[in-house]
């Protein structure tokens, strides 16, 4: 064999993983398919089993799992887990490259930067928007934010658990896309949801509504580019029509949805909000104007 034309083989980063639920676990079982060694940690370490049957190794402490890999992800319930773990007397964060995959909020992940920060840790703060299946797959949306260099040092290592996006320095913000992510998937299906509703009050049954529906949603996703630069210039010239023109078809949703006997929550909800907009003058802008009522506390506090 000829040994110059054998190419050095680069050995893969090894990471660390704590917190083996679900999502942790496919996060662990990721990295090891990757061929990335991987030490992992969890409470109950009856959960690293299945790891460290395909490869990864259990370390006997949080202390120790921290010192064995070049990043440490932690992926457990909630912050307050986090700061048990992390916080514990005998976890040295030192030197640490800590990226924190647990939900929270923005508050929460500036605390927690700040937190590690003082106890000489490097921090990444991020949110997963997908399923444990779709860990590994382009499916799995990972978003992060803080330091740009540590993010880039890491993102090849990222990289193989799923779509992995960075958002910028201000740790806040992969919680903030996080929740404004929710915010767009439930209001989409809250409103396919009170369009089911009507519709099947005439025989019409979801299946048959859906792809209207999805054409529907499709549609006005197109408009967000447009409304986007309008809110951004603070300037809504009712170019395709006038907020009360909009309010005066939510009025025709709301008689509609209580003349056949479906709820009228939603479609009330979003009138109130246009209301108080006209109101205050702007019934001739466009939709997006409303901007300024989503800006600010509800009237009711
Ligand atoms: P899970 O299956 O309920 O697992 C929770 C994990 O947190 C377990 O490893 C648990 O340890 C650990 N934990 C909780 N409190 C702890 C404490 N005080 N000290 C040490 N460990 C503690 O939850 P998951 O589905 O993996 O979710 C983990 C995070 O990912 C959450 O923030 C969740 O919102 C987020 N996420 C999950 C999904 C999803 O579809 N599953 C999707 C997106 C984001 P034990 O095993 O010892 O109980």
């Amino acid at each position: 064999m000829n040994d110059e034309l054998v190419a050095p083989v680069t050995p893969l980063t090894p990471v660390t993983v704590i917190g083996l639920g679900l999502m942790g676990r496919a996060l662990a079982g990721t990295f090891l398919k990757a061929g990335h060694p991987t030490t992992v940690w969890n409470r109950t370490a009856s959960k690293a089993d299945q790891l460290v049957a395909e490869g990864a190794r259990l370390a006997p402490t949080v202390g120790d799992a921290l010192k064995a890999g070049s990043l440490a992800i932690v992926c457990v319930t909630d912050y307050q887990a986090v700061h048990e773990l992390l916080g514990a007397s005998d976890v040295e964060l030192d030197g640490t490259m800590l990226i924190n995959l647990t939900s929270g909020d923005s508050a929460q992940a500036r605390e927690t930067a700040r937190w590690a920060e003082q106890r000489g840790a490097r921090y990444l703060d991020g949110a997963i928007m997908g399923i444990p299946s779709t860990i590994g797959t382009a499916d799995a949306i990972l978003l992060h934010s803080g330091p740009p260099a540590d993010f880039e040092e890491h993102r090849a290592t990222l990289d193989v658990l799923g779509t992995v996006t960075y958002l910028g320095a201000d740790h806040g913000l992969a919680s903030l896309y996080d929740v404004a992510g929710l915010a767009m998937m439930w209001s989409v299906l809250n409103a396919w949801l009170q369009g089911t509703a009507l519709l099947r009050t005439a025989g019409v049954d979801a299946s048959t509504f859906a792809p209207f529906a999805q054409e529907m949603a499709a549609g006005v996703a197109d408009w967000l580019p447009g409304y986007a630069l309008q809110i951004d210039r603070g300037s809504f010239p009712a170019e395709v029509a006038a907020l009360e023109t909009d309010a005066r078809a939510m009025a025709h949703l709301i008689e509609e949805s209580e003349a056949v006997g479906v709820n009228a929550e939603l479609p009330r909800l979003f009138k109130a909000m246009a209301d108080r907009a006209i109101a205050a003058g702007h019934g001739g802008e466009q939709y997006p104007v409303l901007i300024e009522e989503f800006g600010k506390p509800a009237a009711d506090g």
